[in-house]
């Protein structure tokens, strides 16, 4: 059995779900989707993250404990991926008492086989990193994240023996070239081992300073460090389904996230990973960010698209698709709304939703939805059937390599020479003439083929048009994705196909602005 497992980080609760965070979970959706299509068997983690200095301050913020403040924000992300229809396997709080006894026996092992020791460490520390950070590090005196001096802090902590494990880490990197994608982060990565720079890692905060945290199981005055804790969430997520999943899932690990927190995923946790004697991950997926002018969209600069009220305003699949076809992965992309209203009129409501509205309404007029013989065979007819046989073996071959853009592109390209196989080819003027019915029905049948291919490409990226699509069809998804296009042996001898529906009404903003005029 093939296997594939997928995470997302498990998310901050300091603030709703934004984009950033809904792009991640598209990516991760369309994946697990992607390879279940492809006969994997797939699982899916993500999660909230719930300890740390953050967290305390935003509950104390709201006069709540941080518990009760947790138990509020959580379910928020719970329900959001739930709404936005993302299959999640296994959703991990740190919280959990199940994930915590995981962190408190992994950090036990790791000190056991003494790769834990006590130190006096003086340094500066940024609250809003959860970390101590170097010189070389500030910009100007200042966090380069968060644009405030980090204070300077001396206390006794425990450190992770980090340094020890590091050129096993940079061997792995080396030569595993797939290991880390896009492989210019791998160069980032490996120049970052190269350099020298990285000590052990700080893993504890003496409670004096900090409460809400995971404690240390070998020193009760202390409580874990968030990433120590946070990564763990990946084998945590996995091991509460019993320790055959972690088995069967574990070495298919495929980590997705932003360019933010490669270091905790590229350096910290191979480390911690080779001293629990566990394999590595597969691979890390690193995307980066939707910016919206100059700043990166994040709550804390004030940016914020949220992502729920575009779900609710244009649908979950109006989002995935803009989401995945205007981001090349791994580089940056900018989310602006002519862009969103330019991308969906085209593509979905012209492109795809009035393909489909044409066959559908010309089945219905000309036979009363019965799919006629696929007779015949021109060379427009053959031209249709190659464009649609190329986008099969390319849009699988596409989403393998991440590149979703260029898979969305490449179906978009097969859907441009049906919609131009309808003008061309003219069966409205040939319906005129009784005689040409038999080849308007040859057409037609072509085109339901078309829909049909559509629909099943359709299937990890658009997973609620496809099953709309299949429905139009009167067909169920064979759930897999075939290796020919198969074209006429899909519709029996008398299948009726439904009317049409509108999949993807076109927005007008205009409209909408004349209603409620935004401010400038
Ligand atoms: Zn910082």
């Amino acid at each position: 059995m093939k296997r594939f497992y997928v995470t997302t980080p498990i998310y901050y609760i300091n603030a709703e779900p934004h984009l950033g965070h809904t792009y991640t979970m598209v990516v991760a959706d369309t994946l697990a989707r992607f390879h279940r299509a492809r006969g994997s068997e797939t699982f899916l983690v993500t999660g909230t993250d719930e300890h740390g200095d953050k967290i305390a301050a935003m509950a104390a913020e709201h006069g709540e404990p941080p518990k009760v403040y947790a138990d509020r924000m959580s379910p928020l992300f719970q329900q959001a991926w739930q709404d936005c229809g993302f299959v999640v396997d296994q959703f991990v709080r740190t919280t959990d008492p199940r994930h915590e006894r995981l962190v408190q026996e992994f950090l036990q092992r790791v000190y056991d086989n003494g790769d834990i020791y006590f130190s006096r460490y003086a340094g500066l520390y940024c609250t809003g990193c959860e970390r101590f950070l170097t010189e070389k590090e500030l910009v100007g005196g200042n966090c380069p994240d968060h644009k405030r001096p980090p204070e300077l802090i001396e206390e006794e902590n425990y450190f992770f023996r980090m340094t020890r494990y590091l050129p096993a880490v940079q061997q792995h990197f080396e030569a595993h070239a797939d290991a880390i994608f896009p492989d210019h982060y791998r160069n980032e990565v490996l120049a970052m081992l190269a350099s020298g720079g990285i000590g052990d890692l700080c893993i504890s905060r003496p409670k004096s300073r900090l409460e809400w945290g995971i404690e240390l199981p070998f020193d009760r005055r202390y409580v874990c460090y968030v990433w120590f804790d946070a990564l763990i969430s990946y084998v945590s997520g996995l091991k509460m389904h019993g320790e055959d999943t972690f088995r069967a899932f574990w070495p298919t690990a495929h980590h997705v996230m932003a360019k933010d927190i490669l270091k905790p995923h590229a350096i910290f946790w191979p480390s911690m990973l080779l001293a629990l004697g566990l394999p590595l991950f597969r691979r890390l997926l690193i995307h980066g960010y939707w910016v919206r002018g100059e700043a990166k969209m994040s709550k804390s600069l004030g940016n914020v698209i949220r992502p729920l009220d575009m779900k609710r305003q244009f649908g979950i699949d109006t989002l995935r698709y803009f989401l995945l076809r205007e981001m090349a992965f791994g580089q940056d992309a900018s989310f602006n709304e002519d862009a969103f209203v330019a991308r969906v009129n085209a593509d979905l409501a012209n492109g795809l939703g009035n393909l489909v509205s044409r066959v559908l309404s010309m089945q219905q007029r000309y036979f009363a939805g019965c799919v006629q013989p696929l007779e015949g065979d021109t060379p427009a007819d053959r031209d249709l059937q190659a464009a649609f046989a190329q986008a099969l073996e390319e849009v699988p071959q596409w989403t393998e390599q991440l590149a979703f853009h260029r898979a969305l592109e490449a179906l978009w390209r097969a859907l441009d020479r049906a919609n131009k196989y309808v003008v061309d080819t003219a069966p409205f003027t040939l319906a005129r003439n009784a005689q040409n019915l038999p080849r308007v029905g040859a057409i037609l049948h072509r085109l339901l083929e078309c829909l049909y291919t559509t629909a099943v490409l359709l299937s990890w990226f658009l997973p609620e048009t496809s099953q709309k699509m299949f429905s139009l069809l009167g067909l169920d998804s064979p759930g897999h994705v075939p290796s020919n296009l198969g074209w006429g042996e899909h519709f029996p001898p008398g299948h009726r196909v439904r009317p049409p529906a509108t999949l993807f009404p076109r927005i007008d903003l205009h409209r909408d602005e004349a209603a409620a005029p935004r401010p400038r």
